[in-house]
């Protein structure tokens, strides 16, 4: 096992996402042609999309469907990853996936929910990750709604050595109509954050959803409950596409979504307005050294200029200061009329301390 423990696991950063700043992984649900995988990523690329998602093993409810390109499609991703310098991800399932997976240097592995159900496919797949601690791997919630599932399987994965470990929340399969196609059961994923406060948990809007019109409002619910991310499916021709049409949206659209979704900080109001204010305290306390350290300099000057029976004030040298200290406060985005106002009571002062100095 690893020392790790699934509470200590700290939050994914990637090359390129801010950290703290949303995570968003978006692609087609499935790669079909070389064509359409590489349309989508260069669409999804010029909306800024820094990681690109598609399945070329796609486990499927009833046979028949369309069950992915398979090996086929993994020179396509490294050709996303190549030409639009973007990490790709793609879904295993086997410990076949692993290894093809692997060696064509996908960034970020997702255990779907079909596999994250079963304790043996996931200990085959967790077997077949040892040795490989610089991927990826995200672990989407098992269909039954069953927290301990998903942690089982999460901790198989953080038991091959695993750390760059996340969760995915697609909502649980559940019997009956629902408005969505999988129920959100969001206490579970709460729940899990809980347990793993600094473990990235992302958010499927689109499988939870399952139409394209539920991705903006369950993403919106996702940013406001502290997911740290998306996974949305993204296709250039949604309602041609082989797998999952009716959820998936245009790269364009997509680009609409992102724009309106609001990303509110975590930090309650009152914690972020005492931060800021202790930024004001910490500015001031500067303030004040620096100007004691400014005096102690002009009575200095006061001793040299006794010593050497100058002047005090020396006409030239302030009006030179003073035009200097303006255009610096110019560059700096000061108000002039405020550093003039400044500046002439500091001089008031140095010339107040050099007297003093004199008598
Ligand atoms: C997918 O991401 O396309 C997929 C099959 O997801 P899930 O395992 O959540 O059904
Ligand atoms: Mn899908």
């Amino acid at each position: 096992m690893s020392s790790i423990a699934i509470q200590d696991i700290q939050p994914l950063t990637f090359h390129g996402i801010e950290r703290g700043k949303p995570i968003l992984i978006a692609g087609p649900c499935s790669a079909e042609t070389e064509e359409q995988t590489l349309d989508a990523a260069r669409a999804l690329s010029d909306i800024g999309v820094k990681i690109f998602r598609a399945g070329i093993w796609k486990p499927r409810t009833m046979p028949g469907g369309f069950e992915g390109v398979g090996d086929r499609g993994l020179p396509w991703l490294q050709m996303v990853r190549r030409e639009t310098g973007m990490m790709v991800a793609t879904e295993v399932a086997t410990t076949d996936h692993v290894r093809a997976a692997l060696d064509s240097g996908i960034d970020i592995l997702w255990i779907g929910a079909r596999t994250s159900t079963n304790p043996f496919a996931m200990q085959e797949i967790a077997d077949s990750l040892h040795g490989h601690d610089e991927v990826t791997v995200l672990v989407k919630n098992p269909l039954n709604p069953d927290l301990d599932l998903w942690l089982g399987a999460l901790q198989r994965i953080l038991g091959a050595g695993i750390t760059r470990l996340g969760a995915v929340h697609r909502g649980f399969s559940s019997a009956g109509e629902h408005i969505y196609r999988n129920n959100p059961q969001w206490h579970i994923p709460f729940e899990l954050r809980r347990l793993a406060p600094g473990m990235t948990i992302l958010c499927d809007p689109s499988h939870i959803g399952g139409k394209r019109q539920y991705v903006e409002p369950l993403s919106q619910i996702a940013l406001d409950t502290g997911f740290d991310g998306l996974m949305i499916e993204s296709h250039c021709h949604p309602d041609e596409a082989l797998s999952d049409s009716a959820q998936q949206v245009t790269p364009a659209e997509l680009g609409e979504i992102l724009g309106r979704l609001v990303v509110r900080s975590g930090l309650p109001v009152d914690d972020e307005l005492a931060l800021l204010r202790q930024q004001i305290d910490d500015c001031d306390h500067e303030l004040l050294a620096v100007l004691a350290r400014r005096m102690t300099v002009s009575r200095e000057i006061g001793r040299f200029k006794k010593a050497h029976n100058l002047r005090v004030v020396q006409p030239l040298r302030y009006q030179e200061m003073i035009k200097a200290r303006l255009d610096e406060g110019r560059t700096l985005g000061l108000d002039t009329d405020f550093t003039q106002r400044v500046m002439q009571s500091i001089h008031e002062e140095s010339v107040r301390q050099q007297l003093d100095t004199n008598q």
